[in-house]
């Protein structure tokens, strides 16, 4: 089963991922996170993604739908998978759509984390970010056991250049300029679970862990 992750930058989707991915048995694919890593590893595509992303502003939609449609023709991913982060315009998400229903895949679930905006600015202006692994953190909300390391792999936790409060506003606006759009296709096509993302992050865990498992059942 495919499943998309859906909501605003700092809802709260790479802190839900890892638990949703284990429950659905899927891999947690995230464009954000390929994005930085093809960044770290100075390749033409992380090269090509950077300036779009220190703006605040969207990568073209052939290369994110080329990179993803790639991404789930690989063998851990024929069977299913999370995406988070993606689709984010309407013509992502009517390509996305159309791909998967060409090779007989369907979407088993679509869970929106609604957050409110005052909300999204702290938590991303704490965020802080394993620089190997992508696991989120939270100054206030979520540190991980030991400050600057990360619980998962050791690695050192950091801010991300994006998450700096005038890129923030940027992505936010972005965000209503041209992702919430995305919402109304995916009403239309999918089954989408609206969940309180406001919550705190035990609460949201158990309430999409419900829709996972109602989906999968
Ligand atoms: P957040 O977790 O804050 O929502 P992401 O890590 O998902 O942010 O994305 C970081 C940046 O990568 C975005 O601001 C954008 O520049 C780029 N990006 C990620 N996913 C997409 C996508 N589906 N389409 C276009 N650009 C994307
Ligand atoms: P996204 O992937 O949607 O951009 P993240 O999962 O990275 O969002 O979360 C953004 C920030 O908010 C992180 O610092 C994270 O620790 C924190 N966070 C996530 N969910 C909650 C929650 N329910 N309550 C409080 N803080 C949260
Ligand atoms: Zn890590």
């Amino acid at each position: 089963m495919d499943i998309i992750l859906f909501g605003p930058p700092g809802a709260g989707k790479g802190t839900q991922a890892a638990a949703i991915a284990e429950r659905a048995r899927v891999p947690h694919i995230s464009t954000g996170d390929i994005f930085r890593k093809n960044l770290r590893e100075g390749t033409e595509l992380g090269k090509l993604a950077k300036g779009y992303m220190d703006r605040g502003e969207l990568v073209p939609d052939s290369v994110v739908c080329d990179l993803v449609t790639d991404r789930l023709t690989h063998a851990d991913a024929v069977a299913g998978s999370l995406l988070d982060g993606f689709p984010r315009t309407v013509m992502q998400a009517e390509l996305l759509l159309d791909w998967l229903e060409a090779q007989g895949r369907t979407v088993g679930a679509v869970i929106n984390l609604q957050v409110d905006d005052d909300v999204l600015v702290r938590r991303l202006s704490g965020r802080r970010t394993c620089s190997a692994c992508g696991a989120s953190y939270h100054v206030d909300h979520n540190p991980p056991s030991v400050a600057g390391v990360c619980d998962e792999c050791g690695s050192a936790v950091v801010q991300r250049a994006d998450d700096s409060e005038e890129t923030v506003a940027a992505r936010l606006a972005t965000y209503h300029d041209q992702t919430a759009a995305v919402l109304p296709v995916l009403r239309r096509r999918a089954t989408v679970s609206d969940i309180d993302g406001n919550q705190a992050i035990d609460r949201v865990k158990a309430a999409v862990l419900a829709v996972i498992d109602a989906a999968d059942g």
